[in-house]
């Protein structure tokens, strides 16, 4: 196996992968229609569920093919029953995305949108649901990537279902790296894409949830052909294939990268993460660097980081440093303050972080940044 020429992504997404989940993708020529594939995306199936320790027999998933926004998409025109109405909770970039989506199916939704840095208010949301029986969905995004803020689903789905509401979640950008009980955090639907916490490709996105919710669904209007969930559970459970032709390598990879998954364990994963993201914060608050959310309500997977007040800042000339070092950095999405982010996904460690901050440190003095940065605002976290 020779090996591939290593970039560390800090990017939000896709993200760094090993080299063993690269070359899973070299397979000989399979027709997916054929048994022997359809056999492993049973396993593959079933894993998905086991990650978010669900059921198997109260919970399935089901996989499409796209990326991420697939399933927002998906989750949000096929679970609204006739008459009712979403709610969508928005407090970020992802959220947004669902509003979007509500409005593109014209279908009846409320949105309850709150500052991109602080967390929905739980009473607004409770009187929001008292006050309107006709909400059939709740949304919300468990880490809005966006700012790296992490949202209470727990509360939030313990309200949904107190007033008859299914909750769904999108947890792209948690699942497989903060670890999620999905029945103990009163989520009903999560969703997720290969190419995030499970270190694989693009292409492949599937949704996780309660098979009940997806039966009673079969007569729920149908909004889209290609993004429907009842349609493509029922064809998986009929025939165990997708609908339509399945991205075929990425699932080769998809099922290494979960071998690796096991192999590394949840836990220790998920310390790998934590340490990775306190390496970036120590890194940043050496540099004096700040962000735009409260340490406390952070995911621990996105640092969004405040430009400096410094006329040579320049985060282009920043990034194309780096990018040519092997770096990748990432412009915000916090239309408020202009900022960066440096995400702590993928197949990297504490090293690639410390290299990093090498090179990044590098670029300051290069474009003649002042160090530590400065910022005219004496308040900051
Ligand atoms: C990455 C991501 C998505 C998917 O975005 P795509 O551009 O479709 O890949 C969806 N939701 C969240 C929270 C994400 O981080």
């Amino acid at each position: 196996m020779q090996a591939i020429k290593r970039n560390v992504l800090l990017n939000p997404g896709p993200s760094t992968t090993t080299d063993s989940v690269k070359y899973a993708q070299v397979v000989p020529d399979i027709c997916p229609r054929e048994k022997e594939f359809a056999g492993l995306m049973k396993g593959l199936r079933e894993d998905l569920v086991r990650i978010v320790h669900g059921d198997l027999t109260e919970y399935t998933s089901v996989l499409f093919c796209g990326s991420g926004t697939i399933n927002i998409d998906v989750v949000i025109n096929s679970l609204l029953p006739e008459g009712k109405k979403v709610l969508v909770i928005n407090n970020g970039a992802y959220s947004a995305r669902a509003v979007d989506v509500c409005k593109y199916y014209g279908l009846p939704h409320v949105e309850l949108a709150f500052p991109l840095d602080q967390l929905p208010d739980l009473a607004v949301v409770e009187e929001t649901l008292k006050d309107d029986p006709d909400i059939a969905l709740v949304y919300t995004t468990h880490n809005e990537t966006g700012s790296g803020i992490l949202n209470p689903v727990r509360e939030i789905g313990a309200l949904a279902h107190a007033y008859g509401a299914v909750f769904a979640v999108d947890t792209t950008s948690t699942y497989a790296m903060r670890p999620i009980n999905i029945k103990e955090e009163n989520i009903d639907f999560c969703m997720a894409s290969a190419q995030k916490g499970l270190m694989a490709f693009t292409g492949l996105s599937f949704i996780v949830g309660k098979r009940r919710i997806i039966e009673e669904s079969k007569n729920y209007p149908r909004r889209s052909y290609y993004c429907n969930l009842y349609m493509q559970y029922d064809f998986f459970e009929k025939t165990g294939e997708m609908h339509f032709t399945p991205p075929v390598q990425t699932i080769y990879a998809t099922i290494q990268a979960l071998k690796e998954y096991w192999e590394e364990g949840e836990e220790a994963k998920w310390a790998r993460h934590t340490r990775i993201y306190n390496s970036i914060n120590k890194g940043l608050e050496d540099l004096g660097f700040r962000q735009a959310i409260r340490p406390e309500w952070r995911a621990g997977l996105v640092s969004c980081v405040i430009y400096p007040d410094d006329p040579k800042w320049s985060f282009d000339a920043v990034h194309d440093y780096c990018y040519e070092r092997g770096f990748t950095i990432y412009p915000g999405k916090v239309s408020t303050t202009t900022t960066f982010r440096l995400c702590s996904l993928g197949a990297i460690d504490e090293q690639d972080i410390a290299d990093f901050f090498t090179v990044f440190e590098e670029a300051l003095h290069k474009f003649d940044i002042q160090v530590p940065v400065h910022y005219n605002d004496p308040v900051g976290f």
